[in-house]
């Protein structure tokens, strides 16, 4: 398979000021198309410390390095003479990047206010290409690079793009085309990958499980990982093409996940619960009746265009108020047990199946905190009603962990699951 590191650079990411987002966006793309990436550096302007990080790459054996930023006309931009003096090529003028280079300049000359010697030192620089490497078409003003490994050495193949982010992302695939990048990434084979989702199971059971079935299979073959993110556990299982070994592995990993926590298993495919629940909903129609998510279940399930087919409102009901006013809960249930009780949501899910003529509706209040909480209800208590035409009914009251923030996100993703159920 074909190893690779990416460099970005520029002091800014390092004070904190400005968080790095073309790392892990190359690392997205490059595992899409089956690039391991082992390494993502963030270095400063300084020339020492971009080249020792070359040197580093080059030296663990990466088969390509992307390198973002340092490639303006100023001389803290160095990437260019760096990549230069570490590939062992001379910077040599390209007439033709030189020409592609003062066209844009000219467009920024008057705004610049820079004098006509500076104009034309800014353009020679930028169109300064290293020996043998192809120039990338700017995005901006600054030209890409791609280059070969050397001919002789060899090394990596490495690939030299400016710093906005929003260049990198356009001038991405004419890097892919090029020659040098065709070169390496014909010898990459795509992994085949499975993506299991799963809600409501902490990652020290599937660690458990996975030990379990390392006991009698060799899971070597099999890369696995498993991350927490959105209150959902993604387990993702990624192996070499035509290896049976590996096939073998990854059927028995998900057979035993199927066998222990087959319930929790919302996703085959990567998708998200927000991708897929109007799917798994199968022609209901949801309103929702929410107090200490205060909409945000609304919000989200309206997020993806078409909901309109699939979602027909919502109430915020906050208030004791508006909970008796606006989704009929009897006044006298609320005193008898409490805002935040199963009685309570069960009457606001039922308050709002019927005054939106919906399929399926559900409820949701609870302790969002900080203050509030007591010793029977105590922050993170959350209620959960939902309630469908067809009479059923599915109820939950959990303590859900975490600050005011966290628990209305939860409380919003565990509505979405019980939706689906
Ligand atoms: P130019 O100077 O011509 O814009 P450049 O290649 O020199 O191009 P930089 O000077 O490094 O690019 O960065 C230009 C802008 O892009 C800066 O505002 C910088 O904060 C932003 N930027 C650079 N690298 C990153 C990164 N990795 N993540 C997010 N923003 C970045
Ligand atoms: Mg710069």
């Amino acid at each position: 398979g074909v190893r690779a590191g990416i460099v970005a650079t520029g002091s800014e990411l390092l004070t904190g000021r400005v968080t790095d987002r073309n790392g892990p966006w190359v690392a997205e793309q490059l595992g899409e198309l089956g690039v391991e990436v082992s390494h993502l550096v963030l270095v400063g302007d300084r020339g020492e410390d971009m080249a020792a990080a070359l040197r580093f790459l080059a030296a663990d054996g990466v088969d390509l390095v992307v390198t973002t930023g340092g490639l303006g006309p100023t001389a803290d931009d160095l990437t260019a003479e760096v990549v230069a003096a570490e590939t062992d090529r001379p910077l040599e003028l390209d007439e033709h990047m030189e020409k592609v280079v003062g066209d844009i300049i000219a467009k920024f000359a008057d705004r610049l206010r820079w004098d006509a010697d500076a104009l034309a030192a800014a353009n020679r620089k930028q169109a300064m290409v290293p020996r043998g490497a192809t120039p990338i078409r700017p995005a901006g003003t600054a030209p890409g690079l791609a280059v070969p490994p050397h001919p002789e050495r060899g090394g990596p193949t490495v690939l030299v793009l400016p710093g906005p982010p929003r260049e990198v992302r356009a001038m991405w695939d004419e890097a892919l085309a090029s020659e040098p990048l065709r070169a390496v990434l014909a010898r990459t084979a795509p992994y085949t990958e499975t993506h299991l989702r799963l809600f409501g199971v902490p990652e020290s059971e599937i660690a458990a499980t996975l030990r379990e079935v390392g006991e009698h299979t060799d899971l070597e073959p099999l890369e696995i990982t498993t991350c927490l993110r959105d209150f959902t556990l993604e387990v993702d299982l990624r192996h070499a093409p035509a290896s049976a070994p590996a096939a073998k592995a990854r059927d028995a990993v998900v057979a035993e996940i199927d066998r222990k926590h087959g319930r929790a298993v919302f996703s085959r495919t990567g998708q998200t619960i927000d991708e897929l629940l109007f799917d798994l909903l199968d022609g209901q129609v949801i309103a929702t009746a929410e107090s200490c998510t205060g909409g945000l279940l609304a919000g989200r399930l309206t997020a993806p265009a078409g909901a309109s087919a699939h979602v027909a409102g919502g109430v915020v009901s906050y208030s004791n108020d508006a909970k008796a006013d606006l989704l009929g809960v009897p006044r006298e249930l609320i005193e008898a047990h409490g805002a935040v009780s199963p009685e309570v949501a069960e009457a606001m899910a039922d308050g709002a199946l019927a005054r939106f003529g919906a399929t399926i509706a559900v409820a949701i209040t609870g302790v969002a905190g900080p203050g509030g909480g007591t010793e029977a209800k105590p922050v993170g208590y959350v209620c959960f009603c939902v309630r469908t035409a067809d009479g059923r009914t599915l109820a939950r009251d959990p303590v859900l962990p975490g600050e005011r923030g966290d628990i209305r996100e939860r409380s919003v993703v565990l509505a979405m699951h019980l939706l689906r159920r």
